[in-house]
């Protein structure tokens, strides 16, 4: 009823307050994933009465919110996980935002909160980068994580719809997921505790799907393992691997390979790395001698070709790394299933995917409309 009286987010209208107190820039070996942020930050606020109000890019600083904000009770938050790469001219590109600003508007719909014109956020973030330009490191490994993100602040305790939200962006220069060759991680198979199920929200990037999943990985760590592997169901179906989703390529009896990853049903957030590989698998590989398969796989299945010799290789898949192979998988019984890794600690796809990705990403290469500068 009030749709058309409502401002759209609008880039045009985008307002720079430039810090006049810089940070002092840490030496690349010193960054930590996502402790150290830029010099500004970029916000919008959002009021049902009258829609987004001026995108402003201002120094970073503390939020300030009354204790009964919905947000802290009721968890309206959603966010999204991006990076800035510097090219080799210098230049700052961002890879396949426009797909981060389709899940960020999903994850917003289904929680009541805004949705937006996904370029429009898209146009203050470039705008966002060019300001803190100097913060994007260089070198391969090395990027800008952006991590936009949106919460409730109506301050109540009513449990409804928010009528106020804040969409705010911060960055973190980060260094290499890996400083040095792939390290393969050992996965505990976690069926006793469920990330997603049909019908939730595990397709989402809600805040709330990630603090219940802290504890069972601090359990897997206390059985040895570097991460879960989430199962679903009686039949064992796999899903995800911690934060990432998750490859498997299988070889048939007749020297076929199959790169299997699980579909998107509801259960399996829509990783923007998954899509990549995939698309990046059926257009580069050869189909005579590769399916490529969203299908679903159990355990019982991996299991079951790693004795019968067909568990080629595995990996996990994500913005953070790229691509980070697996090395094994255990059971609470005491099972394990080893999974081949070749030299250099991780299988062929694996290296070859993570390269491809890579290449786009950092304008060594081009790749449909993938890369913006
Ligand atoms: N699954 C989950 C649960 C995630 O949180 C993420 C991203 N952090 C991914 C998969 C990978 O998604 P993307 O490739 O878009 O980073």
């Amino acid at each position: 009823r009030f749709a058309s009286t409502l401002a759209p987010l609008d880039s045009t209208k985008l307002t720079i307050e430039h810090t006049t107190t810089p940070k002092p820039k840490l030496a690349k070996e010193d960054l930590v994933f996502g402790k150290y942020f830029t010099d500004h930050m970029l916000e919008i606020e959002w009021t049902a009465s009258s829609g987004w109000s001026t995108p402003k890019i201002t120094p970073y600083h503390n939020l300030s919110l009354d204790p009964s904000t919905i947000v802290f009770h009721y968890a309206f938050e959603l966010f999204e996980g991006m990076k800035a790469y510097r090219d080799s001219n210098g230049d700052i590109r961002t890879f396949r935002g426009d797909k981060n600003m389709i899940r960020m508007n999903k994850s917003a719909e289904r929680i009541a909160l805004p949705t937006f014109d996904g370029e429009e956020l898209l146009k203050c973030i470039d705008k966002f980068l060019l300001v803190d330009r100097d913060f994007v490191p260089e070198g391969n490994g090395y990027s800008l994580y952006l991590r936009p993100t949106m919460i409730g602040t109506t301050a109540s305790l009513g449990v409804g719809v928010p009528d106020k939200a804040l969409l705010y962006v911060i960055a973190s220069p980060v260094g290499p997921y890996y400083s040095s060759g792939f390290k393969p991680v050992s996965l505990e198979a976690t069926d006793y505790a469920v990330r997603a199920w049909p019908g939730g929200v595990g397709d989402k990037k809600l805040g709330a799907n990630y603090a219940p999943c802290v504890k069972p990985q601090l359990e897997a760590a206390s059985r040895g393992y570097a991460q879960n592997l989430w199962l679903f169901g009686e039949e064992g179906y796999i899903t995800e691997v911690g934060t990432m989703n998750v490859f498997f390529v299988f070889k048939n009896q007749d020297g076929k390979r199959e790169l299997v990853t699980a579909p998107l049903d509801g259960t399996i957030l829509e990783g923007v790395t998954r899509d990549s590989i995939l698309e990046l698998a059926k257009d580069r590989l050869d189909s005579a001698e590769w399916t490529i398969s969203e299908r679903k796989y159990t355990i019982g299945e991996v299991e079951e070709r790693a004795n019968k010799g067909e568990l080629v290789e595995a990996f996990g898949a994500g913005t953070a790394a790229i691509v980070s192979p697996i090395k094994s998988i255990g059971f609470r019984d005491g099972r394990n299933i080893e999974v081949p890794v070749a030299l250099g600690n991780s299988g062929e796809l694996t290296s070859q995917v993570a390269e491809w990705i890579r290449k786009i990403q950092y304008g060594e290469e081009s790749y449909k409309n993938w890369s913006r500068v």
